[in-house]
């Protein structure tokens, strides 16, 4: 579609703010609303609901009666996925707008909208649809008078909090699983981008999701978000976050109803490559691409990136012609793979960053500016620093934008230790052509994926979450099933 086409369908888009709870969508009981600002032009889109804890109340009780009463968790895993896969296919459908509402709330180009987060949303919900009726329990080998089944029940009343930068991919490896597993649903999209998952409920019910089986409550983390969490009939909560907002969410969750709750945080990736990599420019083209991809608005970001002293100057040479490539355009051309920060609150921490960085004697190669400024919206030049060294901010902190920091090792071994001295451990990657180094470097590296001479190897297939102060819990993948199902042992004497 044109450049022109897509302006004229945003300027056309109906945008519905309103929460959706029990099947029908209805403003805050406070009345309250807050206006969404678009980050490609600054663009009031309209009104959202601004929910509280009045709100989350009637959703959770929507909910826990949909549970109860057997509506969806007492139907077929067949008959789930029937519904889970008509949901994915009307998502198809609805791409195009799905797509729009995400670039105008979250400011990524439309390209990506396209085919990464619609594609991604609708493959998830097909994938845990087509898997719940492929699942079997389990017979213990218990005494021969006894039969011990150990079966997985849906956990009851799940809430899922999720972020701004892949609003409807987040939000679909939440409710994918717990859906398919049987669970209710309340999904609370942030406040920075909550058009798609509104959305999302509107189709779910065409598809035959009953009322009060999934609701989205919009609003903001300290007031609905906080009520989610610290609700005491709320079975299980799944977040995705910083890793700030997730000890928060843990404590809440002990100092309530000791609810389950899973984490999915924060990063600080490291992408370690070595003088023997196989094949440089597949490495330049990984390390850039993956860096700002989503404005490097994605938690397993590669924003550190340690490349061996002999190969560094070569691999800065190759890294810089490439940076033509990703300046930020108009997020509705297809042209453009560079998009919007999501709100000018992102941009002030981005750039901030950046000083931060040359004010600690790092060595600013390319970027480094507000760009588009005429657009009225937030944009970044692609950022490159040289001359990292591991005790500065930018390479200790996760800065969620385009800021690629590079450090130099002479040793694989000394890569790692700095690889690893860092709070998270989401992420990371190693190249190099000696199999046996490959190996033992990514055992050693503390993350929960580490790519060998790749970085953007993805699927739904595996689990995806992190080490130490990443969270505790994975999305994606059968294993998600464990996150919002309970196991419960029956014993039988025969
Ligand atoms: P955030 O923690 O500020 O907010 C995440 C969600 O939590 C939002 O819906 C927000 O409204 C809500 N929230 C905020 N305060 C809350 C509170 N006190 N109680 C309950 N809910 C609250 O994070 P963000 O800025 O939206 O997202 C960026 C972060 O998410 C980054 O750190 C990124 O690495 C991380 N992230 C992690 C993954 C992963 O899979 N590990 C994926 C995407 C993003």
């Amino acid at each position: 579609m044109t450049t022109t086409l897509w302006h004229e369908r945003a300027a056309a888009q109906q945008i519905d703010g309103r929460a959706f709870i029990g099947g029908q969508r209805v403003w805050a009981k406070s009345e309250q609303r807050f206006d969404n600002l678009s980050p490609i032009d600054g663009r009031n889109l309209g009104a959202v609901a601004r929910c509280d804890g009045a709100d989350v109340d009637a959703a959770v009780a929507a909910a826990r009666a949909a549970f109860d009463d057997g509506r969806w968790a007492g139907k077929s895993p067949a008959q789930r996925k029937r519904v889970l896969i008509k949901f994915a296919d009307l998502v198809q459908q609805h791409g195009a707008e799905l797509a729009l509402l995400e670039t105008l709330d979250m400011g990524k180009p439309i390209k990506y909208s396209q085919s990464v987060d619609v594609g991604a949303t609708a493959n998830t919900l097909r994938w845990y649809g087509e898997a719940i009726d492929k699942i079997y329990d389990e017979i213990a080998p218990t005494a021969a008078n006894s039969l011990a089944l150990i079966t997985r029940e849906p956990v009851g009343v799940v809430a899922a909090i999720v972020p701004w930068n892949y609003p409807m991919i987040m939000a679909a490896w939440k409710i994918a699983p717990a859906l398919a597993a049987g669970n209710s649903v309340v999904l609370k999209p942030s406040e920075k981008s909550p058009l798609t998952a509104l959305r999302l409920a509107d189709i779910a019910l065409e598809a035959g999701i009953p009322p009060g089986v999934f609701n989205v409550l919009p609003g903001f983390g300290h007031e609905a978000g906080a009520a989610l969490a610290l609700h005491m009939d709320v079975d299980c909560i799944g977040f995705t976050g910083s890793t700030r907002t997730g000890k928060q969410i843990l404590q809440m969750a002990g100092q309530s109803n000791l609810k389950r709750a899973w984490t999915e945080l924060g990063g600080k990736s490291a992408n370690i490559v070595c003088a023997d990599c196989p094949d440089l420019d597949a490495a330049v083209a990984s390390a850039i691409g993956a860096i700002y991809f989503n404005q490097g608005e994605s938690c397993n970001a590669p924003s550190r990136l340690f490349v061996e002293e002999s190969i560094k100057e070569r691999f800065l040479e190759k890294a810089l012609a490439m940076m033509p490539d990703f300046q930020p355009g108009d997020p509705l051309d297809e042209a453009t793979v560079m998009g919007a920060i999501v709100d000018a609150t992102q941009l002030k921490t981005v750039m901030g960053y950046i000083e931060a960085g040359k004010n600690d004697g790092a060595k600013l190669l390319s970027g480094g500016r507000q760009a588009r400024g005429e657009s009225g919206g937030f944009y970044v030049e692609p950022t490159l620093f040289d001359q990292v060294d591991s005790s500065m901010t930018i390479a200790r902190e996760e800065i969620f934008g385009p800021v690629l920091s590079v450090l130099s090792f002479t040793d694989v071994r000394e890569a790692v230790r700095q690889a690893n001295a860092t709070p998270y451990g989401l992420q990371a990657a190693v190249w190099t052509s000696d199999i046996s180094k490959a190996i033992q470097t990514a055992r050693a590296l503390r993350a929960g994926t580490v790519h060998v001479n790749q970085y953007d190897g993805d699927d739904i297939t595996v689990p995806f979450g992190g080490y130490k102060q990443s969270g505790n819990g994975r999305d994606k993948s059968l294993h998600a099933f464990d996150k919002y199902t309970e196991l419960k042992t029956t014993w039988i004497q025969i």
